[in-house]
């Protein structure tokens, strides 16, 4: 991979200025591709006290050796760094730019809780990785040994791509099955680039190509292709679909024009950013440009949305969350990122319903003019001990908006029935009941990981699942399965 073209990819935010609402024409956004020198990333690396109780460590979902590769950082070896770093993670690149630190390895680094601040534990794995592509340390894949068997693996997203790497190192026949036209999943059409650069993902997509991993592209399993057919043509199959039925809002006026679904409006962003023809972003409905823009949901899919809708050139940004700001699901620093930008936060409010305007004379269509609020209190603690919004009543307003964004959570789709497998256990959350550490399924050598078996979660958990099930896949197909014919 040395010296490899990166792909062209446009960011408002960075290349865009102009874009940008006028108070917000600066350059001083939270954005993770901010240069991070080599003197930099050594002095924050001899920051780290090698404190000996490596919580950052133990706080990683991969366990990551943080205190070893930041020693090494800070006494110049890269490459060394590069290469314990990477022995735990598939894609250190891109965890170093997008996981949640403030919960995991930097939240619980010792200096953070002395209050001095943390080791800038995440951005110091980004530099490294990306140092070790320009440099080319970065390794093709070519296995020692190719193997006859195969593995079929049912999703491009962070799980089916760390499963798909571990395999094929390994010598095995490897082919990934995703509906999209790119692979990555929800690194590339969920999370916002001005967080993860697509080229950085696309960069990954052609290193497991080269290295032989097949892609089948535009092709929906369960439609395209039956469930069974994928597992008469290989010994294993993973499950690493992801969860992408969105829950819904219930109340009047929800079917208007110009409510739409959190993923739509990524989607049509991040493709924009490849440079697609996305109709409905060019006609203006999945796009914030000029609108009063609101966005119901307080996880990390709603910054997303909001700190998108800044960065199109929104009038204005809200977001509306039923709790208060102590009891907001998403990342702080996330939250801190888009008050910082701009948006405006109305907690302790929920959606009634939504008012429409009639200004699409001689059509039927209704568009929404506004979103009908009711302000909340936290009531008493539920079963989880959480307080539990309640309704004041008579306190109701409109709140203006012209794109409304649903960012309120994902769920599994019904896998077993969309693919006629009744046989495939799922939990009464709809997620498949797989084995803790190995992914093993309810059907004989069919294993699954990421999402569709934890819930929505995160990137660093679908990479450690995929590598998980990716080492359990090879035990099962070292004990010499034959193939699992179709039922
Ligand atoms: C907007 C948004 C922002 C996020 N931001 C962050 C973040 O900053 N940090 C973080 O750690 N996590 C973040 N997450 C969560 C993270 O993206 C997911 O936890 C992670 O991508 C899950 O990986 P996965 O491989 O299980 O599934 P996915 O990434 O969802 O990939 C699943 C793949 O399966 C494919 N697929 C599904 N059904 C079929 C089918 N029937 N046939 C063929 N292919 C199919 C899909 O097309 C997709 O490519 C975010 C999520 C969202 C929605
Ligand atoms: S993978 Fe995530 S949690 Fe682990 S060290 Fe890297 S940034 Fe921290």
């Amino acid at each position: 991979m040395a010296g490899q073209k990166m792909l062209k990819f446009v960011d408002v935010a960075r290349d865009m200025p102009e874009k940008r609402p006028p108070d917000l024409r600066r350059d001083d956004f939270h954005e993770i591709y901010a240069e991070y020198a080599d003197d930099k990333a050594k002095e924050q690396s001899s920051r780290c006290s090698q404190c000996g109780v490596p919580y950052c460590q133990s706080h990683c979902p991969l366990h990551n050796n943080i205190p070893d590769w930041l020693r090494m950082t800070a006494e110049g070896r890269l490459q060394e760094a590069y290469e314990l770093s990477q022995a735990t993670n598939t894609f250190p690149e891109i965890c170093g730019r997008i996981c949640p630190q403030d919960r995991l390895c930097e939240g619980n680094c010792v200096i953070e809780q002395s209050g001095h601040g943390t080791v800038t534990i995440g951005s110091v794995e980004k530099y490294i990785t990306d140092t070790a592509f320009e440099e080319g340390w970065v390794k093709p894949i070519r296995p020692h040994t190719e193997r006859s068997e195969s593995v079929g693996i049912i999703g491009a997203g962070p799980a089916g791509l760390a499963a798909a790497d571990m395999l094929r190192r390994a010598g095995l026949q490897v082919t990934v099955y995703d509906r999209y036209d790119r692979g990555g999943g929800l690194l590339t059409y969920g999370i916002p680039g001005f967080k993860l650069e697509k080229d950085v993902v696309m960069r990954r997509m052609a290193q497991l190509e080269d290295g032989g991993v097949e892609f089948v592209l535009n092709c929906d399993v369960g439609d395209d292709i039956s469930f069974d057919a994928i597992r008469g043509k290989h010994e294993s199959v993973l499950i690493a679909t992801g969860v992408y039925k969105t829950r819904a809002l219930e109340a009047p006026g929800v079917g208007s024009d110009g409510i739409v679904r959190a993923i739509d409006y990524l989607t049509a962003s991040n493709r924009k950013s490849f440079g697609d023809d996305v109709e409905e972003f060019d006609s203006g409905e999945l796009n914030a440009d000029g609108k009063s823009v609101v966005v119901i949901g307080g996880g990390d899919t709603a910054m997303d949305c909001v700190r998108t809708a800044v960065r199109q050139g929104a009038r204005s940004v809200k977001c509306l969350y039923r709790r208060d700001e102590a009891n907001m699901p998403g990342s702080l620093r996330e939250v801190q990122n888009a008050k910082e930008e701009g948006v405006e936060f109305v907690w302790l409010s929920a959606p009634k319903g939504f008012t429409t305007r009639s200004d699409m004379a001689g059509t039927a269509v209704e568009v929404v003019g506004g979103v009908m609020v009711q302000k909340m209190r936290l009531g008493a603690p539920d079963a989880t001990g959480r307080q539990m919004p309640e309704l004041v009543e008579g306190s109701d307003y409109v709140e203006e908006a012209d794109l409304v964004v649903q960012a309120l959570g994902f769920e599994p789709e019904d896998i077993p029935t969309l693919w006629g497998v009744p046989e495939l256990e799922v939990t009464r959350w709809g997620t498949i009941k797989a084995e803790f550490t190995t992914g093993q399924t309810s059907l004989e050598g069919v294993f699954a990981a990421g999402d569709i078996v934890r819930g929505a979660s995160l990137v660093v958990w679908a990479i450690r699942d995929g590598r998980d099930a990716a080492a359990a896949i090879l035990d099962y197909v070292d004990q010499g399965a034959s193939v699992v014919a179709a039922e």
